[in-house]
This record gives structure tokens, C-alpha cells and sequence, in this order.
């Protein structure tokens, strides 16, 4: 025993899986390079669309002497009858394209499962859309921790919903009755048209979710990318309600992501690495650090939704009439009929209150630029703690996934959202039937924004929230602790193996 411990080699490989979607290629990314900072060797696994997402980072990590790599694997697109490069998941995606992605990432599931045994690794960390890894890690003997994207809360509350069913109460989908979810530490109300609808009624959809949650209660324990001032009661929540070990992490996108090169290449393929310098080039940054700060609104609705050009009109109609200067993220194929979008381009040039950024947005620079003063967002998981990183409190549109969870930590309990008043879930691949009139948009830009002492205090709430923030991925921290703990016990079932073997 004594002989194995002294030859024992305590450094610990991880293996990282993120998914092929932005959202969640971003925190797995950003928790790997957290882990290589803290001396772990790390390997992160991706197809050549998605590796090329994260790269430059990684390249960036590595020359500053940090044990980080991608492994990159070929994506199988011919023989599942894709185009070549189509391979993750974004706006773009054409709906008879999912299945074929999905298609593909199964027959990559051999070569991966090998890779996890050929590369030694110690641990894997890998997406809750690959529930096969954790028979990969029990098969091997190795713990698996799985990235559950979003909010503890969400978490808690998707646990409450499957366990307790209290939308089953209300007769129907097409009233405005709303019903509580059982046993979470707050008072939460929602109707079931705010549920997905695989929650709803089951689907395709509903079987996989099934069996990502067992494969969540059967991994070593589930990462976040959250930190404990945040929703510290909804972590002890899920652990509790899971039964199972949880670690929050972040803000992951904080703590890597110090310098300009990695915010601004951080998510997007084509962003070069550039200095500051460079950057000052750029149209956004100029006009941005020409208003006063705090005035400007920044609106976005993340890499995966789309609206059609009747929810576009009332969102442009809003933000004119809002009386606040804005800084509005569209895509070029929002624009049907091609050229609505334009003509409002021009306008709000014209009269300086507004700028359009077409396709991607830095929107890690952008956040953290002193002219922003509010967000509007679909309530994605990671555009929130940034905007919490930034100290900003925001309008809430949820749209799909779990962000119509996510909007009642912002509103209900952390207090630092304005709900647009969204009533409709929607898959994020469809436009949905619902269209937000302009005047609930006003309304909820008037009250972010505004001077009443509501809003004053709101966002005196988020500013408490960035300095928490920064606090725990700090010595000390909460975050801080946690990953130490965490890679200490890697450490210790590293041992257990190397004394059983
Ligand atoms: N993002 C960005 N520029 C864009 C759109 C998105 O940098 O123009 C980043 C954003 O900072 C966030 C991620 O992409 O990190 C989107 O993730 P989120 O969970 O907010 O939403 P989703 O894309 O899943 O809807």
C-alpha cells in the first residue's frame, strides 16, 4: 500500500464533453479552463465545428502553461446526410437537420467512450444530452460529473413538476390559471402554457429527458455554473431533492475570461484574437463610449431564437418609443422580408438612439461597458450570470428551455427582473403564437430603466449580486472552495483506485 502511495502521481486528468450548442459549449468550456488553472491536465472533446467555437482560448491557455487540449473528432455528416460542417446546433438549424445532428453524435458514442479509456482519464465531465457517458464512467470505474445548464432553481423546480405533477390540477392548457410548484423554498407560481411542453404532455422529447434525469442521479454529482450567494437555497434544494452531490462553479465566464482576447473571441468562430486597440476600431465600441453611463439598453435574445417580423415590429416600435438609447442583437434572416430591419437601422442611426449589431454580438465586452445600464433577455442561462457579473438587472422573454424557471429567480426571488409578461413556452425552433405588444415592452423598460425608487432599487440589488459574484470565484470564495474540494476528492477516488489496482 505504502509503496503505491509513494509512486502515486496526483495531477488528475479530466475529460470534458460539451454539447454542440453554443449555450452549452460556453460554461463547459469555460468550467475545463477553470479546472486546467488549478493544475488539472484537461482534455475537452469536440467535433471540428465546435472546437473551432472555443479554440483560440484554449491555444491562449495553453501558451500561458496551463495542461489544456482539444481532442478533435471527426463528425460523421456524410453518413448521416448532412452537408459537411453542419454539425451543432444554433438559429440556423433547419428543423429536419436535428435528428440527423443527433443521429450522428450517437455514432460518435463508440469512438468518444474509447477516447475516455485510451486518454486515462480520471473523471469526466460531460453535457446532460449525453446520459450514455454515465455507463461510459461506471464501466471504467471513474467518476462522471454531469453539467446540468441553467439554474439551480430551474433544476429544483423541474424535479418539483416531475415529482408532485401540480399542473395536472389546472383543466386546461388555454387558461390563465396558475398553480404553485410544490416543496421549493419559495412561493412560485407559473400557468401550464409556461411549462414545456414535454412537462405537459409526453413526447419524443419527454423520454429523453427521462433518461437524462436518471443518468443524473446515477453520475458521482452534477456542476453548475452558479455560485452560492446567488441561489445557495435552491442548491441545498436540488441536492437535497436529487439525493445526490452538486458543486457550483461560477461565474466560469468571470473567472477565465479576464482579458479581451478571451471575451471578445469567447462563443464565435470568427472573432479573432485582438488587442484593445483593435477593438477601439469597432463601430459598437465607439458609439457605446460616446453615451452616458448607464443609459443604454442592450437587447438579445441568445444564439438559438429567431422571431418573425410581427414580434420584430413591436420590439422596434418599443425600444423607439422607450425614450432609452439601445444597442439591439438581430440576425440577418429575422428580416423576411428584408428590408424592415434596414429601414429601422437607418433611422435610429440617423437620430443616434440606437445601433444594431447583425449576426454575433462580444457580448461579454458589451455587458461589462459602462454605458449599459439594462438588459433584455430571453432568460438564457449564461446571458444571466453575466449580466449578473455586470451588475445588470433585465427585462425577462423567456422563449424555450428551462428560462421561463430562470425568470422567476430574476423577478421573484433575487428581485432584479422586470417580467415582459411572456405566457407562451415555445419550442426554440418555432415562432410560437404569441406576439409581446409594444406597450408591455415599454412598460418593462420604463420600470428597468427608470428613476422610481422600484427601479432604483432593483438594480442596486444586481450591483450587490456582481460583488457577491466576484467574491466567490475569489480565495476564499465559495466558488473558489468548491472547486478545490471538488478536484481534492477526484484526487482522493484517484487514490482509492490506484490502492485497489
Ligand atoms: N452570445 C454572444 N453573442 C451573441 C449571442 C450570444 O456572445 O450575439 C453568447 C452569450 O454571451 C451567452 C451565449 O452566447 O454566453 C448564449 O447563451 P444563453 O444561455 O444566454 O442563451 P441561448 O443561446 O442558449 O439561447
Amino acid at each position: 500500500m505504502e509503496s503505491a502511495k509513494e509512486e502515486f502521481d496526483d495531477k488528475i486528468k479530466i475529460i470534458f464533453l460539451p454539447f454542440v450548442s453554443t449555450s452549452h459549449i460556453i460554461p463547459m468550456v469555460d468550467i475545463a479552463r477553470v479546472f486546467a488553472v488549478h493544475g488539472v491536465d484537461v482534455t475537452i472533446i469536440a467535433s471540428p465545428v465546435a472546437a473551432s467555437l472555443f479554440q483560440s482560448s484554449v491555444d491562449r491557455d495553453s501558451s500561458r502553461g496551463r495542461s489544456i487540449r482539444t481532442h478533435v473528432v471527426k463528425f460523421p455528416a456524410a453518413e448521416v446526410g448532412l452537408p459537411d460542417g453542419v454539425e451543432t446546433f444554433n438559429a440556423d438549424t433547419a428543423p429536419d437537420m436535428i435528428a440527423k445532428i443527433a443521429k450522428g453524435l450517437q455514432l460518435l458514442e463508440k469512438e468518444i467512450d474509447k477516447l475516455f479509456e485510451e486518454l486515462e482519464a480520471d473523471c469526466i465531465v460531460t453535457d446532460m444530452f449525453y446520459p450514455w457517458t454515465a455507463n461510459a464512467a461506471a464501466r471504467l470505474g471513474i467518476p462522471r460529473l454531469i453539467l446540468l445548464v441553467g439554474s439551480y432553481l430551474a433544476h429544483s423546480a423541474l424535479h418539483s413538476v416531475k415529482t408532485y405533477g401540480p399542473h395536472k390540477d389546472i383543466e386546461s392548457d388555454h387558461t390563465n390559471d396558475k398553480f404553485a410548484l410544490p416543496g421549493l423554498p419559495h412561493h412560485l407560481e407559473m400557468t401550464r402554457l409556461q411549462l414545456p411542453d414535454w412537462l405537459r404532455k409526453p413526447n419524443g422529447y419527454t423520454y429523453l429527458m427521462e433518461t437524462i434525469r436518471d443518468s443524473e442521479r446515477r453520475s458521482y454529482g452534477a456542476v453548475f455554473d452558479s455560485f452560492y450567494e446567488l441561489e445557495g437555497e435552491y442548491q441545498d434544494h436540488y441536492k437535497k431533492a436529487m439525493g445526490t452531490k452538486s458543486w457550483s462553479l461560477g461565474p466560469v465566464s468571470m473567472w477565465v475570461n479576464q482579458d479581451a482576447a478571451d471575451k471578445a473571441a469567447r462563443g464565435h468562430a470568427k472573432v479573432e484574437q485582438r488587442g484593445k486597440e483593435q477593438e477601439e476600431e469597432y463601430g459598437w465600441l465607439k458609439w457605446l463610449n460616446s453615451k452616458p453611463e448607464s443609459s443604454v439598453l442592450y437587447v438579445s435574445f441568445g444564439s438559438m431564437s429567431k422571431f418573425p417580423s410581427s414580434q420584430l415590429f413591436e420590439i422596434a416600435q418599443a425600444l423607439e418609443d422607450s425614450g432609452h438609447d439601445f444597442m439591439w442583437v438581430v440576425k440577418k434572416k429575422d428580416d423576411e422580408d428584408g428590408t424592415f430591419l434596414e429601414e429601422f437601422e437607418k433611422r435610429v442611426k440617423a437620430s443616434n438612439k440606437g445601433y444594431l449589431i447583425w449576426g454575433w454580438a462580444p457580448q461579454l465586452l458589451i455587458l461589462e461597458n459602462p454605458a449599459i445600464g439594462g438588459i433584455v433577455t430571453h432568460c438564457g442561462w449564461n446571458t444571466i450570470m453575466e449580466s449578473v457579473n455586470a451588475g445588470l438587472a433585465m427585462v425577462t422573454w423567456p422563449m424555450f428551455a428551462e428560462q421561463f424557471f430562470n425568470e422567476k429567480l430574476l423577478v421573484d426571488v433575487l428581485k432584479i427582473g422586470v417580467a415582459v409578461g411572456v405566457k407562451e413556452w415555445r419550442k426554440w425552433q418555432e415562432f410560437g403564437e404569441e406576439v409581446v405588444k409594444k406597450d408591455k415592452i415599454v412598460n418593462a423598460i420604463g420600470l428597468l430603466m427608470g428613476d422610481g425608487e422600484e427601479s432604483v432599487e432593483m438594480r442596486r440589488r444586481a450591483r450587490e449580486l456582481s460583488d457577491a459574484a466576484k467574491r466567490a470565484i475569489e480565495v476564499g470564495g465559495s466558488s473558489h472552495n468548491n472547486v478545490l474540494d471538488l478536484i481534492q476528492e477526484l484526487k482522493s477516488l484517484k487514490l482509492d483506485r490506484a490502492n485497489r489496482n
